[in-house]
């Protein structure tokens, strides 16, 4: 499952945990997450001047609204 969500939809890079930033948890509720299986990409970001490159991802009870499996 893939999605890409404005930069004004998500939580600012500066908030969030290492995993986070790497796609091993949810932007929002930072669940672990599985990927391929429970996790929902968000679109990758590049490096920009300011910051490194992240890797957005989102739990499908976030991004849906519902768990779904
Ligand atoms: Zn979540």
């Amino acid at each position: 499952m893939s999605t890409y969500l404005g930069e004004d939809l998500l939580p600012g890079v500066e908030t969030l945990t290492a995993e986070q930033r790497r796609g091993a948890a949810c932007v929002w509720c930072e669940t672990t997450l599985q990927p391929g299986i429970d996790d929902v990409d968000l679109g990758a970001r590049h490096a920009t001047r300011t910051g490194p490159a992240w890797f957005p991802r989102g739990c499908r009870r976030c991004c849906y609204g519902r768990d779904d499996r």
